[in-house]
């Protein structure tokens, strides 16, 4: 810990960085940062920097809002965006209260001690997000809804388009900032675009989904474009996801992996993804938290509307994917509910405590769905025991409402805010005059 402060520290003085951003987030997935002069960071590290918690989203009660934001220092970046000419950098915190405790409701604490959970069972947890997200005009849009910059498709080769510059610039900045990207290209919708983050520890995806949103902000504004990671954008068109293939490791091995096995799937697998399945609709307020994450979910365009799993079936919940033979370290499962909106740090906590409580009762693995889901009919689906996810942000909420998994996963302050949170939403939401009412209703009632 000592070396990679100092390394911090000389990294500074050497680079000559003149601003230091403390980077958190808070329980809505919020990039929260301030600036601190260099000669504050090395105090930063042995006291940390104190700050109002009542003023972040779901941080403190008002009563004890007192926190300490506490620089990591192997989280230390040159932000590239910045420039060289007096550089900023920055490096993410962990909260705690003044007397030393870690925050209840950091996030990043939050998921820190869902992998110690894991860790007490010799597991530690992968995560290789797939972020999709738009390329519009502007931020401002008109009676047509928001206007995307190009009219491709999927992995279209746009000659000329925004696209390619953008996708290449972003995938630059983020390799600057070390974060390694596998994939990129043009999606389904017009203006969509994927990035596909390499795996890593669940800690560093999703400090690393963090960066990439900011990433992506800048670059767009640099490009003259707007970036939005909102769930479904626009009407008829796809909505953006955000996959994450899971894996559990045992030191160097891929516990997911057994040769042999039906897909070449463990036992330790097959419960995760029991537990996954049994568990989803509870977690999905925090996977898909917004009124319009349900759009998504149930506009098509493959968005996953049932709880299922399929072997590279792209209707199901969860996916297992292809790998090649001899690549057993790569087996891992998709889940493909969770929307590029949602809070990383939360989202994987509740996706690894699913499987974990998948694991520990040894929860058994349905059928899988070998046809497309959406094809079927309700009552074909209901034999299955195909059942829906929540159709609506108020149905998520009833789910996790009745949940002890996120209870505990959560914690109960981060638990109780959410649902405030989110009841709050929909309650706005119900009370709106949409335009499709007015252009339905208007003229013929
Ligand atoms: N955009 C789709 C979704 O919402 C996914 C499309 C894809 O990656 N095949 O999940
Ligand atoms: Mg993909
Ligand atoms: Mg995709
Ligand atoms: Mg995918």
């Amino acid at each position: 810990m000592d070396k990679q402060r100092d390394f911090v520290l000389r990294t500074i003085e050497e680079r000559g960085v003149k601003f230091v951003r403390l980077w958190f987030t808070d329980v809505v997935g919020t990039l929260k940062s301030v600036a601190i002069a260099p000669a504050e960071v090395e105090g930063a590290f042995t006291e940390g920097l104190g700050f109002d918690g009542s003023a972040i989203e779901g941080l403190t009660r008002t009563f004890e809002s007192d926190l300490l934001a506490h620089p990591d220092p192997t989280t230390f970046q040159i932000l590239p965006w910045r420039g060289e000419i007096d550089p900023t950098a920055r490096m993410f915190c962990d909260i705690s209260t003044p007397d030393g405790e870690p925050a209840v409701a950091d996030p990043r604490n939050v998921l820190r001690r869902t992998l110690e959970k894991a860790a007490d069972r010799g597991f530690t947890f992968y995560t290789h997000p797939e972020i999709e997200f738009y390329l519009l005009k502007s931020s401002q849009f008109g009676e047509g809804g928001p206007v995307p910059v190009d009219s491709a498709g999927y992995f279209d080769n746009v000659p000329g388009g925004t696209a390619h510059d953008f996708r290449r610039r972003s995938v630059r900045m983020l390799e600057d900032l070390g974060i390694s990207v596998e994939f990129s290209h043009h999606e389904g919708g017009p203006g969509q675009n994927e990035i596909d983050l390499r795996y890593a520890d669940a800690l560093t995806t999703a400090d690393n989904i963090m960066t990439f949103r900011a990433v992506i902000k800048e670059v767009a504004i640099e490009q003259g474009v707007y970036a939005t990671f909102m769930p479904k954008p626009l009407t008829g068109q796809p909505g953006s996801g955000m996959h994450t293939h899971l894996s559990l490791f045992e030191g160097d091995t891929n516990a997911f992996y057994e040769p042999g096995s039906e897909y070449q799937l463990s036992k330790v697998a097959r419960h995760f993804i029991a537990g996954l399945l049994h568990h989803a609709p509870e977690i999905t307020a925090v996977t898909n938290q917004f009124v319009n994450s349900y759009k998504r979910l149930w506009g098509g365009d493959e968005a996953p509307s049932y709880v299922c799993w399929g072997h590279n079936n792209r209707s199901a919940l969860v996916r297992v994917p292809l790998y090649k033979p001899g690549k057993g370290q790569s087996a891992r499962v998709e889940y493909r509910a969770i929307d590029s909106a949602s809070n990383p740090y939360l989202a994987f906590s509740l996706l690894l405590a699913a499987g974990l409580k998948g694991i520990e009762e040894e929860y058994p693995l349905p059928p899988e769905a070998e046809d497309d889901v959406w094809a079927l009919s309700d009552g074909e689906r209901r034999a299955l025991g195909f059942n829906p996810l929540p159709a609506s942000l108020e149905q998520a909420v009833q789910s996790m409402e009745e949940s002890e998994l996120v209870a505990e996963t959560l914690g109960e302050q981060v638990f109780s805010y959410v649902l405030a949170n989110k009841r709050r939403e929909f309650q706005e939401y119900r009370a709106q005059v949409t335009p499709y009412e007015l252009r339905t209703n208007l003229e013929i009632l």
